[in-house]
């Protein structure tokens, strides 16, 4: 089958692999999408996490069963499934604990389970889930972004009536933006640098602060006395100061994107105002949720599929997400 590969920085290339085996409690999948995630990018780029290379890539993704374990209940041959790339170890303290997002021995699609942008994945079957017939394929292979941010939105304990700010126009910051819509806000702000890109946030209001020397009073506007929590979805420290001082007392600052240079934390204000700054990475089972999401015509989310290519176009497809932030939003890789 082919697959795309990761070697080394920014060296990715298709390969021709065997299709994988699979064990007792596991699905072989057919891909029919996988999305590009900024992650994937990052990967590629400087490998913050230190894969072990050379791996195939890639963890948002939907199909079709094509085979089926011998321990595996509840799927048939031809399902249309999407699939969630954490695999918790189960027996771990943090699993024991029910933390299983938070595994000590987790596997993952793309870091030391294979990934998904191949003609052919496996899944262990609990994260596996059916999805309705007239769902395409794109549209299904964001049930795991979805339920990242879905994650990151629980973290920041809003209730009804409370206001938000999003700092970051990227595909998680307008997927946030787009359900943070069903939990009756006061105000969902979503900050960031491109009008196109912010145009996917639908109806939360947005600000656009590229070129704006001083951020903070824009950010500020839309809300009397700042804002009850601020989700950080991209990985700038100047967007994470900025949004730390949109905060109102007893503000939350959720930390979704990475910064892998770090950033300096105002302690006096923490201390004075009582902030929470907590963290938001994978997400507590939020996968069933998440799929129902994807089938909420209001929400709309198979718009950010703004681009299809098959999987021998990766190159282009791989330029384009990364280079091209004022044209396109999510990329779906077609199997
Ligand atoms: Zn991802
Ligand atoms: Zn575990």
């Amino acid at each position: 089958m082919k697959a795309v590969c990761l070697k080394g920085p920014r060296q990715v290339e298709l390969v021709d692999v065997p299709v994988p085996d699979i064990a007792n409690d596991q699905l072989l999948i057919r891909m029919g999408a996988s999305t590009i995630c900024t992650s994937d990018l990052n990967d590629i780029r400087a490998n913050p996490f230190d894969i072990p290379l050379p791996v195939i890539i890639g963890h948002e993704a939907a199909g079709t069963v094509v085979g089926i374990g011998q321990d595996v209940t509840g799927f048939s041959l031809g399902d249309r499934i999407t699939t969630h790339p954490v695999h918790p170890c189960g027996y771990c303290s943090a699993c024991r604990e029910g933390k299983q997002h938070l595994c000590l021995n987790m596997g993952h699609f793309g870091i030391d389970l294979q990934g998904t942008m191949a003609q052919y994945y496996y899944v262990r079957s609990d994260r596996a889930r059916h999805i309705p017939d007239e769902m395409p394929f794109p549209l299904a292979a964001l049930s795991e972004p979805v339920s990242v941010c879905l994650e990151a939105l629980a973290q920041a304990k809003l209730k009804a009536g409370d206001s938000l700010l999003i700092m970051g126009d990227g595909p998680f910051g307008v997927l946030m933006a787009r359900l943070a819509q069903t939990m009756d806000l006061a105000h969902v702000v979503v900050a960031g640098w491109q009008d196109f890109r912010l145009s996917f946030a639908k109806s939360a209001q947005k600000i656009n602060t590229q070129h704006l020397e001083e951020p903070v009073p824009a950010l500020l506007q839309p809300v009397d006395s700042g804002y009850d929590a601020v989700i950080l979805a991209v990985g700038s420290a100047q967007a994470f100061h900025q949004g730390f001082q949109c905060l109102k007392p007893k503000g939350r600052l959720v930390v979704f994107s990475a910064i892998p240079e770090g950033a300096q934390v105002d302690l006096m204000t923490v201390h004075i105002k009582e902030m929470e700054i907590v963290g938001a990475c994978n997400d507590q089972d939020r996968f069933d949720e998440a799929v129902q999401m994807l089938t909420n015509p209001a929400l709309g989310i198979a718009e950010l599929i703004t681009h299809q290519f098959p999987l021998s176009q990766f190159e282009q497809a791989l330029h384009l997400a990364e280079n091209a932030h004022d044209q396109v939003m999510k990329i779906a890789l077609i199997g």
